[in-house]
This record gives C-alpha cells, structure tokens and sequence, in this order.
C-alpha cells in the first residue's frame, strides 16, 4: 500500500529545502499538509561543494523569512561590481552607495547555505528523509506515485503533488532544450595583495568569464574555460596556476595565491519549456540549469520556491496538485525564468568568442551600460531582484 503525502519533494538541495520551509511556514491552516522531503545524501554525509553562491537581495529578503539568513554566519557583502573584458575597451562599474543600497549582493558558500537550511528544517521538525534516492516519479489526474530507495529496497509513495527539486540530476521526466557551452567552470578560494574592499569582478574573456566574488578568506574564483582547458588547470603547481591566473585578470589586485583545492564543473543550459506535468513541477535546477555567469541560477531557484509555495499556501483549501494551481504557477513564473535564461544565454553567446567585429560591439555595449543611467540601473536591479525587479 503506498504511503500517502500531500506534498513528496524530490531533492533537498538549497531550492527543494527552501520550498519545504515555505511550506512549513504556510501557518495553521496548512499545518496539516503532509510533506515529506526526500534528499539522496545521508544525513551524516557533509556537503561536498567548493562553489560560493551570490545571493541577490531578492535571496536575503526570502531567506530572512524563512529563518536562514541569521545562519549564515560567514558571509560577506559585496558592495562594488566590475564588469570588464579582456583584450578590450569599456567597463562598467556598480555600486551599492550609488544605487542606494546596503549592498548589491551577498556571497555564501554553499555548503553554508545548506547547513543553515537543514538547520531550520531540523528545528521546525520538517519530515526530512535523508539518504532516500527517488527512482522514478509518475503521474496523472489522481495523483502522484514516488519509487524511492531508502537503503532497503524500493518503497513505493503516494502524493498529491511531486515537487522535483534533484538539480536535473536524473529525474528528467520533461522534454528539456539543452545547449551545451564545451566550458567548464574551475571553483577556488584565493588570496590576493590587495584586500577585497567587498568588491566583485566579472571579466570576460574570449574563453569564458571569470569572477571573483570577495570573502571571509579573501576570494571566491569562477574560472570558466573550455572543458580540458579547466582540467588542465587543475593539474598545475601552485605557481604556474596563479601565473596563469594573473595572465588572464590581470594585474588590478596584485600576486594571487591558491587555497584550498580546485573543483570543475562541467555547464550547460538546460531548460524545460514547461517544468509542469500531471501532479508533478520541477523546480530550481531541476526546471533549468544555467550558465554561472552573472550568479543567477539559485537566485531564479529559490524565487520558483518561493512563489510554488505562495500557491499552494493561498489555494484555499484546494488541491495543492491540482491541474489549475500547476498551470497558475507556470504562467506566472515564465517571464522571470525566459528572461533570466535569455540573459545568461546571451552573455555567454556575445562575450565568449574572439570573433574581431564583435569586440567593439561589446565595448560599446559595455560603456553605454556604465553610462546611461537608466541601463545601469537596471542592470543593478536584475543583480537585486531577477527579472521582476
Ligand atoms: C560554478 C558554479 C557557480 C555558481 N554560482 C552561483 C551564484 O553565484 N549565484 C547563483 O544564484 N547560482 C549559482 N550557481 C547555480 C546554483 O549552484 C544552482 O542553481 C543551485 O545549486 C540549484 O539548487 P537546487 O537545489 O535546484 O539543485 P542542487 O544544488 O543540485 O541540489 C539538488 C539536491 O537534490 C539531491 N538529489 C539528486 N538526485 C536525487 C534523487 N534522485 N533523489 C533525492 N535527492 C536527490 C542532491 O543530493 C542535492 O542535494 C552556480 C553554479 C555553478 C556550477
């Protein structure tokens, strides 16, 4: 006999945790949603994840609800943004004071975030099965059925909504549009002479972007370059890669040194048209994977959280799998998450290439962002708050 839930999460990532907050928090009269989140990493295995996330400050206003902001103990404001690019003219410089705003942005590392989502999923007794793998999903007009792994076999689960939340691991039950970018993205902590006066830098090359995002240890780097080119990097003494670092920013903040170890990860753009089938919805990675560039895909994640949430807390005392509550939630989301997807897409399609012509088309566009007031700030907005901003 399956085991009936209203709600079975697929995933306890940041986006499927924060959604099983916002649940949690739906207050008395959804208190009686059975929900249970099912994550495949054993509660006693720590996060493995080199990667810092920058949090916009649409993130720190929903994490703040949700209870996790105060968590996160180690992390650092970013207050200044360069834009620039290599082998070329134009920049464009944000700032936190200019904008008004105590900062542009946060920078968390992720296992951070984890650990203070799971804290409070913890102290709000959320069902958490931790070390459960989903299998496979199914759905149609009745309901939801979970195949789950558990360490002892296959159990079957009963819901009336699945939400996935697995980071497109394996449940990819939609037609999903994939592009591959043949990048990789290189993640390490380094140290420079300089100190990182909470500034950010994004510079384009023709091989990807690289960032650096400031932290309590000195900086968060993204290196993005071809596949072998990043595995390469990896493999290189400490000297060689910081030479080689140096080479591609720049000489703007002195000697780097490297700490700690290089972690890759392979990217793409990986998006579902619709992220909704019967009794199912795919949410944050799940939904789609994007270029880091910009920082924005837990950002859009946790707002596809947020406002799944929202839907089902205010359905009344509808049917929170219901064809009608999937369908609102998917019309309401598709102008942030198109917008975001064209945004990052379109960054990586006109920086990183060393086609001549575009070089000054992209230092005009560069310039015009940093002088035109009203480019600039919506630029500072879309880093704030996505595309709804
Ligand atoms: C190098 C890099 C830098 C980035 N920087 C930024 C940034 O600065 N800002 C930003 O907003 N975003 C950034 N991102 C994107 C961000 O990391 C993701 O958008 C975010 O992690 C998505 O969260 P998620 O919970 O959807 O998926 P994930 O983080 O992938 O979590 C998925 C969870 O599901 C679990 N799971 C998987 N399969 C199953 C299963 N079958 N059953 C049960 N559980 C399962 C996993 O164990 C995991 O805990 C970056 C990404 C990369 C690669």
């Amino acid at each position: 006999m399956a085991e009936p839930y209203d709600i079975i999460i697929a995933g306890g990532g940041p986006v499927g945790s924060a959604l099983a907050l916002g649940l949690r928090d739906s207050g008395p009269r959804d208190g009686t949603l059975r929900v249970a989140l099912l994550e495949a990493r054993p509660r006693a295995v720590e996060v493995d994840d080199a990667r810092t996330i920058a949090l916009s400050h649409g993130s720190r206003l929903v994490l703040e609800r949700l209870g996790a902001w105060s968590l996160l103990a180690s992390m650092t404001p970013i207050r200044h943004v360069s834009v620039s690019q290599q082998r070329g003219f134009g920049r464009v410089e944000l700032d936190a004071a200019e904008a008004g705003v105590p900062a542009l942005g946060y920078v968390a590392g992720y296992a951070a975030l984890q650990r203070a989502l799971t804290t409070v999923l913890e102290s709000r007794a959320v069902n958490v099965m931790a070390g459960c793998a989903v299998r496979a999903v199914g759905g149609d007009a009745t309901g939801a059925t979970v195949s789950v792994d558990c360490g002892g076999g296959l159990r079957q689960l009963h819901a009336r909504l699945v939400v996935i939340a697995d980071g497109g691991a394996n449940l990819n039950l939609l037609h999903v549009k994939t592009r591959d970018y043949r990048q990789a993205a290189l993640v390490c902590d380094v140290a420079t002479d300089e100190a990182h006066q909470n500034r950010a830098f994004e510079r384009f090359t023709p091989a990807g972007p690289l960032a650096l995002l400031p932290t309590d240890r000195g900086w968060s780097l993204v290196w993005t370059a071809a596949i072998d080119c990043a595995q390469e990097l990896t493999t290189l003494g400490e000297v060689q890669f910081c030479t080689r670092l140096h080479a591609t920013f720049g000489a703007a903040l002195g000697a780097f040194r490297l700490l700690g170890r290089r972690q890759v990860f392979p990217l793409v753009l990986k998006y579902a048209s619709r992220p909704v089938a019967p009794r199912t919805v795919l949410i944050g990675n799940a939904a789609q994977i994007l270029h880091p560039v910009a920082g924005q895909g837990f950002n859009l994640g946790l707002r596809d959280a947020w406002e799944l949430a929202h839907a089902i807390v205010t359905r009344g005392a509808g049917d929170p799998g219901s064809a009608t509550l999937l369908n609102a939630y998917c019309s309401q989301r598709r102008f942030d998450r198109t917008a975001t997807i064209l945004f990052t897409d379109s960054l990586i399609r006109l920086f990183s290439n060393d086609i001549p012509l575009l070089n000054p088309v992209r230092g005009i566009g560069l310039a015009a962002l940093g002088g035109i007031p009203p480019a600039k700030n919506f630029l500072v907005r879309r880093m704030m708050f996505g595309a709804c901003g």
